[in-house]
Order: structure tokens, then sequence, then C-alpha cells
């Protein structure tokens, strides 16, 4: 028998490659293997779930075994590769050697844990697919008070949910403003201000140290001294591309696993996408560049070999108290930021010297621009 187009991953960038690929083939063997339950859900609905009043199942779509017959594929579930021979253009699975036509890495990004001491490791929940959120729910049930590690988008994600859902959220990180990476820091203090609105306690600046078990609850021990009670913590404090994998197996990785604009490798025959690639030099961690970059592995993987391209990809943040959308300047782009607006309806543009738009952040009624200043910001991958 013909050996398999293996794809590693099935989340967003596995399970849309395999959609692509059978728009184009239909016969080819296709297998799948992922280490968690195979289910296909939409990961950003994972901070939607409590004001959509979704649990883990509620957002589950498909079970693995509709997912395999609508693509003509097998699923292996709870199967972690263990390693890569590309040698021998095979793969492991512990002791068990799975052979590829062509080897798809898809398998993502693992959340950052930073080391906490005390007593309650264990009620520090990182939130990044669809189990680690049916575990959360099932421990914030009856619970009131969540405290949120991280400052990011997702962390301001979280924080908005949550204060949707009806819990008291205070939200510790080590930074000045939210969003330090991305936003403008005007747009910033919009939508901190719209948390706060809604009852968010920011403590900007200092860190977790210790989180210890009290009678009624926990103990959030701070670096600055502070002490919050809460009942269950949520880290969103940041995402890593695996590579280690990649790594043992002699290929290229930086960030992430270093791919072309054809999402190959340093080794023929292994290709990557999504959370865990580095395409050109960028690893965006977003839904709309792996969708691009599935449409064009499809092809090549097909016998048409493709560049992926990404035109301007800005961000719709999800933080419904003040909307927002992002588009940080390309990479190596100086331009000078100008501001309009107050309060929550901030427009803050990055010209060039030329008077270009580079890029922008949006919150509030300023987001009903975004179409047309799209337009004009710069393709990321042209
Ligand atoms: C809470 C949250 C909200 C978000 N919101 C947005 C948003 O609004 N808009 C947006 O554009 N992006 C958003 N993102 C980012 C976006 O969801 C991700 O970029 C995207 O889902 C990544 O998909 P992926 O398939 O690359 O990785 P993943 O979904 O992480 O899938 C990785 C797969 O690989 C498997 N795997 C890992 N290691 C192995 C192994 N050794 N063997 C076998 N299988 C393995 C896993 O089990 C899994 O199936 C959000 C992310 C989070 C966490």
């Amino acid at each position: 028998m013909n050996a398999p187009v293996v794809i590693v991953g099935t989340g967003l960038a596995g399970y849309n490659l395999a959609r692509e690929f059978r728009k184009l083939d239909g016969e080819t063997p296709l297998l799948l293997i992922t280490a968690d339950d195979g289910r296909s859900y939409s990961k950003p609905m994972l901070s939607t779930g409590f004001g959509k009043n979704k649990d883990a199942e509620g957002l589950s779509m498909a079970e693995p075994g509709a997912m395999a017959e609508q693509l003509k594929a097998q699923v292996r579930t709870h199967t972690r590769v263990s390693g890569i021979d590309p040698g021998h253009k095979r793969l492991w699975i512990g002791e068990e050697a799975v052979a590829y036509r062509d080897l798809i890495l898809a398998w993502g990004a693992e959340t950052v844990r930073v080391p906490v001491g005390g007593d309650a490791p264990e009620a520090i929940f990182p939130i990044n697919d669809l189990q680690d959120y049916g575990h959360f729910r099932a421990a914030a049930a009856g619970k009131q008070r969540v405290l949120v590690l991280g400052a990011g988008l997702i962390g301001c994600e979280f924080a908005n949910d949550l204060l949707l859902g009806g819990y008291a959220v205070d939200l510790v990180a080590p930074c000045e403003q939210v969003m330090p990476t991305l936003l403008h820091p005007a747009a910033a203090s919009a939508v901190q201000a719209g948390l706060e609105s809604l009852g968010a306690r920011f403590h900007l600046g200092p860190v977790l140290n210790r989180l210890q078990r009290m009678a009624s609850g926990l103990e959030a021990h701070l670096s600055d001294g502070q002490v919050i009670p809460c009942d269950l913590v949520v880290s969103a404090i940041g995402l890593r591309p695996r590579i280690d994998l990649a790594a043992a197996a002699g290929l290229l990785v930086n960030r992430g696993v270093v791919v072309d604009r054809q999402l190959q490798t340093s080794h023929a025959n292994i290709y990557a996408l999504g959370d865990c690639a580095e395409v050109d030099g960028l690893n965006l961690l977003y839904v709309m560049p792996l969708m691009n970059c599935a449409r064009a592995l499809a092809r090549t993987l097909t016998g048409a070999p493709t560049q992926v391209s990404y035109g301007a990809m800005p961000i719709t943040v999800k933080t419904p108290v003040c909307p927002l959308v992002v588009s940080p300047p390309p990479r190596g782009l100086e331009g000078r930021w100008t501001v309009e607006g107050q309060g929550a309806d901030i427009k803050a543009l990055c010209r060039d010297a030329e008077g270009r738009l580079l890029g922008y952040a949006l919150t509030g009624s300023a987001v009903m621009e975004k179409l047309a200043l799209n337009k004009e910001l710069p393709a990321l991958l042209a």
C-alpha cells in the first residue's frame, strides 16, 4: 500500500489542511494523528464560552469519527508522535514506526508555564485546547473569583468573558499596559477602562509568587506584597511553538519550525503550518494565516507547488465591552503614531515618512473605520 500523507495535529491547521487537500485529491490515503481527543472545534471560541453560555461539549463541532468520514481519512486520537526519522520517511509513536509519503507538522504551540510557589499549583489552569477548557469549566462551577495571569490578547479576552459569566476578575501581569506588544497605549487604556467598567481589577507590574490554599479559597501572593483572595487562576502568559521533536530530527528551527513560502521545512517531504510554523520568518499565532497556508499547501501536496501569501491581517480582539481591531506595523517597518478620539473611541494610526499606513489600533466606534483602513495596509507576505 502507498504510504499516506500524514498530518500531525487536528487543530484548525490540521483539519483545515485535510479539508483543502480533499477538495483536490479524493484518493490518496490520509492519516491524521493527534495527542488529544480529535474533536473538531474553533479555538477562538474558547475565550467566548461564558458569554455565549457554551461549555466544552457545546463548543465541540464534530467527533473524530465524523471527521474521519467527512475527510475520507484515518484519525488516530490520543496518540502522541514521539519522533521523526526524515531519512527513512517515517515517524515514531513510541516503538511503532509509521511511514509517510509527506509529513505535515500541525502540532501547534504549548502554553508557557512559570514556576509558582505555594501549595495550590493544581488551581492554575492554562487554557489552550478544548480539554483544558472542559477542565477549567468543571473547576469554575460554583466558584466566584478568578485571577487571570497575563494581560495579553488572550488574558484580556478571558477576563471579559469571565466577567460576562458573572465572575469577579483580578488580572495580574508584569507590564505597564494591556497587550503591550500589540497595542498603542491609548488603545490599551481604552480596553483596560472597558474591562474595569465591568468590575475587573488590574494589578500591572507584579508577578504571582505564591498561591496558597486557605479555608475559604486561595490567596495569591504577588511580588509587590499584595495578597489577592481568589478561587482559581487562569494562566494566559503566552504560547511557545512546539519545536523540540523537529529540532531532534535535525529540522531547522528558530522561534517556530522554519519553513519557506511553500511551507516546506529544511527537509524534503516535511511541511509545517499553524502555530508551530515560522513561515518566511513570521510566526503568527492566528487563524487567518493558517487558512492561507492550508490552501497553498494543499496545492503543493497535490502536484502544483504554490507559495503562500499573506495580505494585511488585522486582528479582531474579543473584548466586547470595548470593541478592538488591531493591525500592528509589519516587522522592520518604523513609523510615527497619531492618535485621535478619546475615552473608549480611539483611532491610533501608524504611518511612515511618506504618509503610508503601516498599522493601526481602533477601539469603540472607531472600529467602524477598519474596512476603509484595511485597503491601505501593507501585505505581510506579498
Ligand atoms: C483562547 C484563545 C483565543 C483565540 N482567539 C483567536 C481569535 O479570535 N482569532 C484568531 O485569529 N486566533 C485566535 N487564537 C489563536 C488560534 O486559535 C490559533 O492560532 C489556532 O487555533 C492554532 O491552530 P493549530 O492547529 O496550529 O494548533 P492547535 O489547535 O494547538 O492544534 C495542535 C494539535 O497538535 C496536536 N499535537 C501536539 N503535539 C502532538 C504530538 N507530539 N503528537 C500528536 N499530536 C500532537 C494537539 O493534540 C492538537 O491536535 C486564539 C487562541 C486561544 C488559545
